[in-house]
């Protein structure tokens, strides 16, 4: 794998317990680095390395919709 900033970030056990909101079997909501863009921007991860949604595997995909259910209820 090439190096992946999502990857080292998720490896950065300082990062993910100042960062890290919520976590599924599949996925990781966090905040958005200081400074964010807009008050309140999350991120949502896969929790493995991933180029997008041409590299889901079948429970990733049916697990998607759900994970953006879960985001959109963190207001
Ligand atoms: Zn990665």
């Amino acid at each position: 794998m090439q190096n992946c900033g999502v990857c080292d970030h998720h490896r950065s056990a300082s990062d993910q317990f100042n960062y890290e909101i919520v976590r599924t079997t599949h996925w990781v909501f966090r905040h958005h680095p200081a400074p964010a863009p807009l008050l309140g921007w999350l991120l949502l991860d896969s929790r493995r390395h991933l180029s997008g949604p041409i590299d889901f595997q079948p429970d990733e995909a049916a697990s998607w919709g759900k994970a953006m259910q879960i985001g959109s209820g963190l207001v």
